[in-house]
């Protein structure tokens, strides 16, 4: 059975093709620049990369192009074989715990939440009502990336501002990524084979949250009302002092949200690094002696750090502990450098195991007090694996 993933973006749309019988992708593929000049498509399948410059005025015509090619290239015979459409919402509030079917309601949802992620949602809404107007008699899924956070107490959610803050306007902590966390948990209970556990998921990449979860379900995580909280990350701050944006307002003659801005994309390990975002470069310009990339590092590894023995507490003693995302999955010294710094708390990396790239495997050593594992992510796996439970039924 065929299930498509979809990540639409306000001018993108990214879409994994998978066969549910055995969750194969069976293509993937991305739509840049949509309404805009120059708007591209590329699709990978069979091992093979085409990619065509051709005028998307709209989703809709993405949606189209990108149905008529997978015709065009005989990777569906026919419309029909697409038995479901899940799409990856990245804001769904205190209102949806779990994936929903796309209904008038949640269209209309979608919309009134978007002030709470006014980068995100009104691009996922595109790619919905595109898919809607295409393939009208398809199932959609939308499957939340906050859904996995909503079982967090409100001791944990809740700000120590003044509650109407809360209750009028809804700020609390929400959390993101989660799609990604679910995903781990899932992993992590087909590795131990239960379900009664205590596990700490370190999704990090560009962007990065960690996670504690306990018996299935998310206790606390790091990001919050927007995914600016947390940790350091790429180009985000994660956690700072407020006070700092209305002095830098003054300082800088900038507007609140020209100084979020900064906050979320020339900060984190790009704004102390002054170098780069990506951590591959800041590890080689440590080695070359860059004592700026040296600091980015060690505060992005410290930060990381700090939320790991924050949820080791909070649950009170942690099962296993799993890395994942393009730093979590690839990044041989981070992880290094993150599990010695957890060495009080008996933690043994096996460095040999640890020399490895985007594959899951435990890299602590036999007699390390907590199992540590590099799982490789997949968020349009879950995505899928959710749409299909709606297809099935
Ligand atoms: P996003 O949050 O944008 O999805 P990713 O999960 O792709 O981000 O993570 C991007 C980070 O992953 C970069 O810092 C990069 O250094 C790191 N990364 C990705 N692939 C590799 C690799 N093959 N080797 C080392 N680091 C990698």
């Amino acid at each position: 059975m065929k299930i498509i993933s979809i990540n639409a973006g306000s001018s993108s749309l990214k879409f994994t093709l998978f066969n549910m019988d055995d969750e194969s992708v069976i293509a993937s593929g991305l739509f840049e620049r949509i309404g805009m000049d120059g708007s591209i498509y590329s699709i990978k399948y069979n091992g093979e990369k085409i990619s065509e410059e051709i005028a998307m005025e709209s989703h809709t015509m993405a949606v189209q192009i990108l149905l008529d090619k997978l015709s065009a290239l005989s990777i569906i015979q026919s419309l029909d074989e697409i038995k479901g459409v899940g799409h990856r919402i990245v804001q769904g509030v205190d209102r949806y715990f779990e994936s929903v079917l796309v209904t008038d309601k949640v269209i209309q949802d979608i919309d009134e939440i978007k002030d709470f992620a006014p980068l995100h949602n009104p691009g996922a809404l595109k790619g919905i009502l595109a898919f809607r107007e295409v393939l009208p008699d398809v199932p959609m899924v939308c499957v939340f990336d906050t859904a996995f956070h909503q079982t967090m107490e409100p001791e944990t959610y809740l700000y120590p501002i003044p509650y109407h803050w809360y209750s009028d306007y809804g700020v609390r902590k929400y959390g993101f990524h989660g799609t990604s966390h679910k995903y781990i948990t899932s992993c992590v209970k087909d590795l131990l084979n239960r379900e009664d556990f205590k596990l700490i998921s370190c999704h990090i990449g560009n962007g990065g949250s960690i996670c504690a979860i306990k018996n299935m379900k998310c206790v606390d995580t790091s990001m919050g009302f927007t995914p600016l909280a947390g940790i350091m990350m790429g180009t985000r701050s994660g956690d700072v002092d407020p006070s700092i944006i209305p002095y830098l307002m003054e300082k800088e003659g900038k507007n609140a949200s020209e100084i979020l801005d900064d906050l979320n994309k020339a900060s984190g390990v790009l704004g102390l690094s002054e170098c780069s975002n990506d951590l591959r470069d800041i590890v080689k310009a440590c080695e070359e002696g860059n004592e700026k990339a040296l600091l980015a590092k060690n505060k992005y590894v410290r930060r990381i750090v700090d939320y790991i023995a924050q949820y080791y507490v909070l649950l009170g003693g942690v099962d296993i502990i799993v890395f994942t995302a393009g730093v979590g999955e690839n990044n041989v010294t981070v992880r290094r450098e993150i599990c010695e710094k957890l060495s009080c708390l008996g933690i043994k990396i096996d460095l040999d195991a640890n020399n490895v790239r985007g594959k899951e495997i435990m890299i602590s050593s036999p007699d390390s007090s907590i199992p540590v594992y590099v799982i490789p992510t997949d968020e349009e796996l879950m995505i899928a694996r959710d749409t299909l439970k709606f297809v099935n039924r």
